[in-house]
């Protein structure tokens, strides 16, 4: 496998390099499938953004990754076809979907590749500066000087310039993540999506409280003898402090034999949080655009997913009227469907930060009980917002008072109006 590194070099621009129809800025996995898309429909596009490997070990539904990328060499690392939730009571749940561990390198490598192949100019350095407006922008940093019709925010973060609606700030996901090598006959031969029995007995000062700060386990056996686990919190504000969810690991793994590979990850993953204003003349992308889903984390495959057709969009506006362009690019990123059930997982981020362990316990066992259809159509980030209501509706019909209360927002600031507005559109 070439490495993703040795696929550009960085170079003086030409004199015609400096012009671009599209300068996309970051070129993580949304900005560099987005480049690419643009490129093959003849758009001069630059794709700047350092080289760095890409740190996260990459998971998601089989069913939800474009085929073109399942089907690239490397690409799909592990195929597990029998997920299971585990309940607080310790029995598994079998999630009847399966689901794919992507080799991070590989990944890398085919989106560069594939943006070199389409032409997409690579620009390996920071922009530090964008200015401008519809149709005319100035981007500037070390060893850069790009003009462009268009520009496409494609940093994670979000550049500084892009505006934001109003709400809730975003919660935190955070995880400790580490490889593990277990003795023969070990019990977590089984891929785990979210194992939600608490890791320890009672709080101490180590590991804090994990019935008022819950954590679960996701485990993704390697091979025989090799899992990778992460002591992963719900969403939080303030994040979980990372050496707590380090210390509930080793608590879990405590007496089984597990020795740590030196493989580690520390995640922080931002869940929510107001997303971008749709009437701005800068665009964005993959997980700046905030498409990454509220309740879950992901948003790998809807950005893989979604780049042909905003490639498609954008080429056609930007030969009608650049400065046009970036509203044909939000219309198609946030329809009003997706608008719509994103504020009820908003909605539904909110009450879980306010449901206490004994809630939780009951809003997980009621979601996993739910028909597959309605929990598969909530996960994938694409339901129909009826199918989501009706979800919605029949855990809080099935809840104890408690934690319908606690559903219907009081004691925990969520609000019932927004969401009745958001389902009822
Ligand atoms: C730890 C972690 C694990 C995750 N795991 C999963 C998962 O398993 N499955 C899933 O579906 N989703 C996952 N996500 C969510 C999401 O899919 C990822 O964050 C994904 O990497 C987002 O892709 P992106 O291209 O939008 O942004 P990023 O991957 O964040 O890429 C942005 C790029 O822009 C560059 N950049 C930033 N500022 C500038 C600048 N000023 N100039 C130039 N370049 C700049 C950065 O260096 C970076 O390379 C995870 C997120 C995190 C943080």
């Amino acid at each position: 496998m070439m490495s993703p590194h040795a696929l550009y070099a960085p170079h003086a621009p030409g004199p015609s390099e400096g012009r671009v129809d599209v300068a996309v800025v970051g070129a993580g996995p949304a900005g560099l499938a987005l480049g690419a898309a643009l490129a093959r429909r003849g758009l001069r596009v630059a794709a700047c953004g350092p080289a760095a490997p890409w740190a996260p070990t990459f998971g998601c539904w089989a069913d939800e990754l474009p085929a073109a990328f399942a089907a690239a060499p490397g690409v799909v690392r592990a195929r597990y076809a029998d997920p299971a939730f585990v309940g607080a009571d310790g029995a598994p749940r079998d999630l009847g979907r399966a689901y794919l561990r992507l080799d991070t390198d590989a990944l890398q490598a085919h989106l560069e590749a594939q943006a070199l192949e389409a032409g997409c100019a690579r620009r390996p350095a920071i922009v530090a500066q964008v200015e401008g407006g519809p149709g005319a922008w100035t981007l500037a940093g070390p060893g850069l000087g790009l003009t462009a019709a268009l520009v496409v925010d494609a940093t994670g973060a979000g550049l500084p310039g892009l505006r934001r609606g109003k709400g809730p700030p975003a919660a935190i996901q955070a995880a400790w993540g580490e490889v593990y090598r277990l003795p023969a006959g070990h019990p977590f031969g089984r891929m785990a999506l979210m194992d939600w029995r608490p890791a320890a007995k009672a709080p101490d000062d180590e590991i804090g409280d994990p019935d008022a700060d819950p954590s679960f386990l996701y485990a993704l056996p390697l091979d025989a003898e090799h899992v990778f686990f992460e002591e992963t919190s719900l969403a939080r504000r303030p994040a979980l402090p990372l050496p707590a969810l380090e210390a509930r690991l080793q608590r879990r793994l405590a007496g089984s034999g597990a020795v740590a590979c030196g493989h580690v990850e520390r995640c922080w993953i931002p869940m929510g949080g107001p997303r971008p204003a749709l009437n701005q003349p800068l665009l964005a992308f993959g997980a700046a655009a905030g498409l990454v889903h509220p309740a879950t984390g992901y948003q790998l495959s809807r950005s893989l997913g979604l780049a042909d057709p905003l490639a498609a969009a954008l080429s056609a506006a930007l030969a009608r009227d650049p400065a046009a362009a970036p509203a044909a690019g939000w219309g198609l990123l946030w329809p009003r469907g997706r608008q719509r059930a994103w504020a009820l997982f908003d909605y539904g981020l909110e009450v879980l930060l306010g449901l206490d362990r004994a809630g939780l316990d009951q809003f997980f066992s009621l979601f996993f009980a739910l028909p597959e259809a309605e929990w598969r159509s909530f996960l994938a980030g694409d339901p129909e917002p009826e199918a989501l209501r009706v979800a919605m509706l029949r855990i809080f019909a099935r809840a104890d008072g408690p934690t319908r209360l606690a559903l219907l927002g009081r004691g925990n600031g969520a609000r019932w109006g927004p969401m009745l507005r958001a389902a009822l559109g």
